[in-house]
């Protein structure tokens, strides 16, 4: 049965198998240009359960650019330390709008959508700023200790490109600031949000430090109860909503889990109370989600709808 671990290893490279078959379609992320020396031919899956096990397939092993997924540990972060408050400076609805459009933000007078597209990520970065005296060592850190990875490093490569293009991430943190929406310098607000874009983390990384979104807030691999249930249930619905930018509609019909992608092709993915799980392949579509590791999650839920229909 599919239960057992090698029934599990072998359900993980049947969706390695046939998700690769779409390995060749989209394009990868190039208006970063660090980005663009990927190899569009990569694919890893992993999956970490809430009991502790995990599983791999593919490049699941391999570092890549974690990108916007870093949103979740930025958001998760700033609601420990200010709650609802958050929500009087960020909105929660989807934005229907690409996640790096700056034209709510200015209809809607600094407060972006949700914190899932850059302005609102930029704007959560910002509260971090103001809260810690080092954020992106306090996010490096969280990042390590989430996933038991001590040598997650900040790809200073990806950090200096993004830096040389942030003129739209500029534009948008300048705007929110001519707003009062922003309290700390434009270039430290930005400086945090980009670096932790640029963490580098593999599949096994990612999916064992977000599994505290899939066991009710408790944190495994770091013993503790990292956010409280109410808090991780709050976190699903708005990755279910804005995970995937302007595409979440079309992504919940086609997948229906939390998820959360970046532009270096990884999503991470929540089944609440069982398990979470990334995929990665660096090509995009045009909403700049991956067009292999949306496959391979769609395979994913379709094969686990089948299984608990026969439990
Ligand atoms: N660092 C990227 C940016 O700011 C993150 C975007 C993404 O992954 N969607 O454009």
């Amino acid at each position: 049965s599919s239960t057992t671990v090698e029934g599990v290893q072998e359900w993980l490279e049947g969706i390695r198998h046939q998700a690769s078959t779409r390995l060749g379609q989209g394009k990868v992320a190039s208006y970063i240009p660090a980005l663009s020396k990927q190899d569009a031919n990569r694919f890893g899956i992993a999956i970490c359960t809430n009991d502790g096990r995990v599983y791999a397939a593919g490049d699941a092993r391999e570092p890549f650019s974690v990108q916007s997924i870093s949103k979740v540990f930025l958001l998760t972060l700033s609601l420990r330390v200010f709650g609802n408050t958050l929500w009087e400076r960020v909105g929660l609805n989807p934005s229907g709008m690409p996640f790096n459009s700056l034209i709510q933000l200015e209809a809607e007078c600094g407060k972006p959508r949700n914190p899932f597209i850059n302005a609102g990520a930029i704007v959560v970065a910002d509260s971090l700023v103001s809260a810690f005296a080092t954020p992106v060592q306090v996010i490096q850190d969280t990042a390590r200790r989430l996933s038991g990875n001590s040598s997650i490093l900040i790809d200073r490569d990806v950090l200096a490109s993004e830096w040389k293009h942030r003129s739209r991430n500029a534009a948008m943190a300048y705007l929110t600031k001519a707003f009062g929406n922003i309290n700390n310098e434009v270039d430290d607000v930005l400086h945090t949000y980009f670096a932790c874009c640029s963490l580098s983390m593999n599949c096994v990384d990612l999916a064992v430090a977000l599994n505290y979104l899939a066991a009710d807030g408790y944190s495994r691999q770091a013993g503790e109860q990292f956010v409280e249930a109410e808090l991780a249930r709050r976190i699903n619905s708005l990755l279910f909503t804005s995970g995937m930018y302007d595409a979440a509609g079309e992504f919940a019909y086609r997948v229906g889990l939390p998820a959360k992608s970046g532009v270096g092709g990884g999503i991470v993915a929540i089944v609440p109370g069982q398990f979470s799980v990334c995929a990665w392949s660096p090509a995009l579509d045009d909403n700049g989600n991956s067009v292999v590791a949306q496959y391979a999650l769609e395979l994913l839920s379709e094969s686990l709808a089948v299984s608990s229909a026969c439990a």
